[in-house]
């Protein structure tokens, strides 16, 4: 017989893996659902995940704080309308402390093994350390295998040399001459937030990028004492924020004609002209349409890269030499510090987790050519294991927040099931996971995703990779699982 809560459900244990934005959800929601059986693992030395990796100066969020907040903590002090990254982390940090959440967070652990026999999950940490759990959340996010580029000559460069996610910050660039080797997101916040500080600032960029700009107002005393006496008004605003992003943003990127598209272009092409030098604004011109690649939201990137110690460099790297980097016209580009902004291997997300289901399926042979999930949260054959902000979701520039709040609220109804004595495993049929998959694909290529660029948003095939819908069918699918679409064993 299993371990009953008083109220007669059954007492599962929950393994959740990963201490970021979406880790420290799943056990706020877990305990408030009055499960406490819960140990979270963390590979890192501190929750926050992206946010406590990802330090570069100018690390900051392009979607609205409102927005990338909890819906059960808002945050009346936000101090801009697009938060820095340090300011997020002081926010994960309070909020995982005021839901008591740090108590569950075992620290330094990686989950490398995840096996059912049959009845429990039995997990492995590269430590050796052995648990079990009847259900895993894996909330590993997207963002933290780092992609490194394969530069010929890396190894010989004798400066200081990182990826924007593992930024030495012990390193002074006052004065000092620095590449930036891409052209994201990081890239951009990176040399807006140094350009002052450098000597020299020297961008090599292999493909050009629209930039949406931003405007980043401070919220005043009087706003932030209304939100503090009154935290329905920043729920409004949570509310509106989401409307209007969801209206012109989510639907419109999924729709390669629609009109929101075609003015978020316009905005990308009026904030393109105010680069006043001809040549360099010819070569900060995007060969495709906005939004095709992730788009960039930032202030003052376009101002940067105009100051007398920046330069753009769009002739390609040919290698990287002692001294700097040689482009394929002979250049050479000498500089004291190589900043990697060169992004993130975005398919990996258990992986390299081993994950064994009870009848024998792997993750690594489902896997073997792309990932592959139902509604972007559970693989056929792997029970009870349901992933947040997993393949295939909305991710780009929506609220990961937003999107985690509703898959693990989703994932606990159907662990209500189970608690509830209904079913014992639950898992996507191959049916449902197939039929789903194919119905993506097809999304796929109405998106402005599919018109002809490259990015991390397309897979092997050059398929769009992100939930190609709205987000208000995201938001329909996540209201209520559909239990006919899943295998349920007693
Ligand atoms: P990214 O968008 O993947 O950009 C990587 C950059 O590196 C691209 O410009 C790419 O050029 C360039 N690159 C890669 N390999 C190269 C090579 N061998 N030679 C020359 N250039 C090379 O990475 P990211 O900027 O770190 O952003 C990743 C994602 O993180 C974003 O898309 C976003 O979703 C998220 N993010 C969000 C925020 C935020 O404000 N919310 C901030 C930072 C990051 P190509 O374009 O030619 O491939």
């Amino acid at each position: 017989m299993p371990d009953l809560l008083s109220d007669g459900r059954r007492d599962l244990r929950f393994v959740v893996i990963g201490a970021g934005v979406s880790g420290i959800l799943a056990v706020i929601r877990l305990r408030e659902r009055g499960f406490q059986n819960v140990t979270v693992y963390e590979k890192a030395s501190r929750l926050g995940g992206t946010w406590h990796d990802n330090r570069y100066p100018g690390v900051a969020c392009d979607v609205p704080s409102v927005l990338y907040s909890y819906s059960f903590a808002p945050n009346p002090e936000w101090s801009r309308r697009f938060s820095s990254g340090a300011e997020i982390q002081a926010y994960l940090e309070k909020v995982a402390t005021d839901f008591d959440v740090e108590q569950s967070i075992v620290y330094d652990e990686e989950v490398i093994q995840a096996i059912h026999d049959g009845h429990r999950w039995h997990l492995r940490t590269d430590s050796g350390r052995d648990d079990e759990a009847d259900v895993i959340l894996a909330a590993t996010g997207i963002f933290h295998h780092l992609f490194m580029p394969a530069l010929d000559g890396l190894g010989d460069f004798s400066g200081d040399v990182f990826h924007t996610a593992s930024w030495n910050e012990s390193l002074s660039l006052d004065g000092r001459r620095v590449g930036i080797v891409g052209t994201g997101s990081s890239a951009v916040q990176t040399v807006g937030a140094i350009v002052d500080e450098v000597d020299a600032l020297v961008l090599f960029q292999r493909t050009a990028q629209w930039v949406l700009p931003q405007n980043n107002n401070v919220y005043t005393d009087e706003e932030k004492a209304a939100f503090r006496s009154d935290p329905a008004i920043q729920i409004r605003l949570h509310d509106e924020v989401s409307e209007l992003f969801a209206e012109g943003f989510a639907n419109a990127v999924v729709d390669a004609e629609s009109p929101a598209l075609a003015k978020i272009a316009q905005m990308c092409h009026e904030n393109l002209l105010t680069v006043t030098d001809p040549d360099l604004r010819a070569r900060l011109t995007p060969d495709h349409r906005a939004a095709c690649k992730r788009l960039v939201v930032a202030e003052g990137f376009y101002d940067a890269i105009q100051r007398p110690n920046a330069s753009l460099v769009s002739e390609g790297i040919a290698r990287i030499e002692t001294g700097g980097v040689r482009t394929v016209d002979g250049v050479l580009h000498e500089i004291d510090v190589l900043v990697l902004a060169t992004g993130f291997q975005v398919d990996q997300f258990l992986r390299p987790m081993e994950v064994v289901g009870p009848t024998g399926v792997k993750l690594s042979e489902a896997w073997a050519e792309r990932p592959i999930a139902y509604l972007s949260m559970a693989v056929p054959g792997l029970p009870n294991l349901f992933m947040v902000n997993g393949p295939n979701g909305p991710v780009g520039n929506f609220s990961l927040i937003e999107v985690a709040e509703l898959q693990v609220e989703y994932s606990l109804q159907l662990v209500d099931y189970i608690a509830a004595g209904d079913f014992r495993l639950v898992a996507p049929s191959v049916e449902a996971t197939e039929s789903h998959e194919e119905a993506r694909i097809q999304a796929a290529g109405k998106t402005v995703w599919a018109t002809g660029c490259k990015s991390w948003y397309l897979d092997d095939r050059g398929v769009p990779m992100a939930w190609p819908w709205s987000f208000r069918e995201f938001q329909r699918r996540m209201s209520t699982p559909d239990l006919d679409s899943y295998v349920l064993t007693n």
